[in-house]
Formats: structure tokens, C-alpha cells, sequence
């Protein structure tokens, strides 16, 4: 399989990236590579058409910082992280939600997905 068949394979802004409470991204089927959102093209290796999967709710907080900058729908400050999703999933980067503003890193964190007019569509709470 060329380049060619990454062609036909949707836009990732046309693509979905959740599927109601799971991130749905990509795997690769030759170096088993995720991301998300899904990708054409693998991009570890160049594989075209990696295969749409869905992923695990939950995984660790890697690291993460205070935004101090508005943007539109995100009141400040608020608190963005990247997270690492169980399961040999992708790295996210995401807003990371804490009621107590206790936070560390290799926490363990669930998704949260919320609905499609929402800012942001999806993001974190620890467990
Ligand atoms: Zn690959």
C-alpha cells in the first residue's frame, strides 16, 4: 500500500475524535503507533490508512501548567496537561480539570467528553 491510500482517508478536521465517552485516534497495523486524532499517515513509520480505534478513558498526567491567557469559552486560569492514555495509547494534550486544584504529576486521570457545542469538547479529571 502506497501514499496513495492516504488519499481517500477523511481530513482529520473532518474526523471524529470521540466516540461519546472514549478519544477515538488511530493506530498503526505495521509499528502499532497511536495518535489522536487519527492520522492518514502513520507517523512513526509512513504506514498510509492507519486503522481508527478507540481508546482507553484513562491514563496519567505526564505534566502539566497554569494558562493565564483567555480564550474564547475557557474562562483563566485553567490548567492544561498532557497526558499519556493507558494501554500503549497516545500522548493528549488536554485541559486537566480539578475540583481541589490537587494536581501531580503521574497522577492517574480519566477522560471526560462533553457535548459537541461544549469548549472544550474533552478533557481530564484525576481519579
Ligand atoms: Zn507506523
Amino acid at each position: 500500500m502506497g501514499l496513495n491510500a492516504a488519499l481517500n482517508v477523511p481530513l482529520t478536521s473532518e474526523r471524529h475524535r470521540d466516540d461519546g465517552h472514549l478519544l477515538a485516534g488511530s493506530r498503526c497495523p505495521h509499528c502499532h503507533a497511536a495518535s489522536f486524532p487519527a492520522r492518514a499517515v502513520c507517523h512513526r513509520c509512513g504506514t498510509a490508512a492507519p486503522a481508527e480505534v478507540t481508546f482507553p478513558a484513562t491514563g496519567r498526567l505526564i505534566t502539566y501548567t497554569t494558562v493565564h491567557v483567555e480564550r474564547p469559552g475557557m474562562p483563566v486560569p485553567y490548567t492544561l496537561g498532557q497526558i499519556a492514555i493507558d494501554d500503549d495509547g497516545p500522548l493528549v494534550f488536554g485541559q486537566v480539570k480539578s475540583p481541589d486544584s490537587r494536581l501531580a504529576a503521574g497522577m492517574a486521570v480519566r477522560v471526560a467528553i462533553g457535548s459537541p457545542s461544549q469548549v472544550p469538547r474533552y478533557w481530564f479529571e484525576p481519579i
